[in-house]
């Protein structure tokens, strides 16, 4: 590596950070920074050194954050060039080609600092795929960025998604809107891809994350072994993800819960997508708009299955507390509609609640409930969502069967 020139940004950081940043973490706190020889702007490269002046990782350079740098590269000095993105968007693209066959086309390819590219998403569907970007660091690089997606995935249509915080900066600098098209012909329908067989629609220009809830692609799978011959109750359904499984698997009906008339409706295309499959369009679809808390403390129907799948209940820490409260809530609410050899699917999606607590949240929900049960599986992350470091894990779920 030549030798990095005066102009080049080097930041120096404390001990604690520098073991952190040793042992992966891939984050760098401004409070971790004891010196750097100048101010850098939003995307630069940050070389990081430890305070014997030893070479540490390079990251991206953020002014605006506390989160100052995101690492892209540790160890030995390196270049990062157009090869080395190359290189690393072709390892992450293989690896999900060795996982999914032709039947699941809508996957997660990139998975933000959990495989090297800090705060950036890439999600397939089909055809179409959607870049997140969560961090202004990314808009100085975002040109190459899509010149080299174009070039080694040939997709036929880029959509550019962008996290609220950084949408105002992204129109005043950079003239980009969340929901742009890159490139490729407009949206003008949903977009459609397979998973595990099932044809599915993403809302790819509004839709929640990048238009789909790929992270729950095993645990809907697993619902769908569990449903023949049940009445399944699908919380928080959005699209209908877990319902199609669960009729697929010849539940005896399917009934969805969202409080968004937007998400039933998409739940309601989905079946008809997928109508050709006799236990699908055989299998009664029942859709209920309503908050799910208000509907099981009101109604008194049972059901022999029940999927928990809420939104995150803490978005930032000092929420902990009273989400897994909420969490125990919602479950007992859930376990008093199962008939007896009943299952529940319970999922949480706050990073600030930890596995051992949601997990602890719901058996407790149970005991209260003087119910005896057998668990059938905890599950975390999907294999094309890894995560790497702790603040990187969200998604956990436990499936209980009462006996
Ligand atoms: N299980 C889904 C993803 C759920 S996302 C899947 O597999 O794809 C969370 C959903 O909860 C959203 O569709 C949102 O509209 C809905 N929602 C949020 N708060 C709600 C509430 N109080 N009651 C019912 N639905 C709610």
């Amino acid at each position: 590596m030549k030798k990095p020139s005066s102009a080049t940004l080097r930041v120096h950081v404390t001990p604690t950070a520098d073991w952190k940043l040793r042992s992966g973490h891939p984050w760098l706190f401004s409070d971790s920074i004891q010196k750097q020889n100048r101010e850098g702007k939003a995307g630069e490269f940050a070389i990081i050194y430890d305070r014997h002046d030893n070479f540490l990782g390079i990251g991206l350079y953020d002014p605006a954050s506390p989160l100052r740098v995101r690492l892209l590269h540790r160890g030995k000095p390196q270049v990062i060039d157009d090869q080395w993105w190359r290189m690393h968007l072709h390892e992450a693209v293989s690896r999900r080609n060795a996982w999914f066959g032709t039947d699941t086309t809508g996957y997660r390819c990139i998975n933000g600092e959990n495989e090297r590219w800090p705060a950036l998403v890439l999600d397939r569907y089909g055809s179409t795929y959607v870049l997140k970007l969560y961090s202004a660091i990314w808009f100085l690089h975002l040109q190459k960025i899509v010149d080299i997606l174009r070039s080694e995935l040939h997709p036929e249509r880029l959509v550019l998604r962008l996290s609220r915080n950084i949408q105002d900066h992204a129109r005043r600098e950079h003239s980009l809107s969340d929901g742009d098209v890159l490139f490729g012909e407009p949206v003008r329908e949903p977009v459609t891809f397979l998973e595990n067989g099932l044809r599915l629609e993403a809302d790819v220009i509004r839709g929640q994350k990048t238009g789909f809830f790929l992270d729950q692609r095993e645990n809907r799978k697993f619902v769908g072994t569990l449903a023949r011959g049940r009445e399944v109750l699908n919380c928080f359904s959005f699209s209908g993800g877990f319902s199609l499984y669960a009729a697929r698997g010849c539940a005896s009906s399917v009934t969805d819960i969202d409080i968004s008339e937007h998400a039933l409706e998409s739940s309601r295309r989905n079946f008809a997508l997928n109508n050709e499959t006799p236990e699908i369009s055989q299998c009664q679809h029942e859709m209920i708009q309503a908050n799910t808390f208000e509907w099981l403390a009101k109604n008194a129907r049972k059901f022999d299955l029940i999927v928990l799948d809420p939104p995150s209940l803490a978005k930032r820490e000092d929420e902990r507390a009273g989400a897994i409260a909420a969490y125990e809530k919602l479950a007992g609410l859930g376990l008093e509609h199962l008939r007896p050899g009943g299952i529940l699917v319970a999922s949480s999606c706050s990073a600030h609640v930890n596995a051992t607590e949601f997990f602890q949240a719901v058996r407790k929900a149970a005991t209260e409930c003087k119910l005896r049960f057998e668990e059938l599986q905890t599950t975390g992350h999907e294999i094309d969502h890894p995560a790497t470091f702790p603040e990187g894990s969200y998604l956990k779920t436990i499936s209980l069967r009462l006996v």
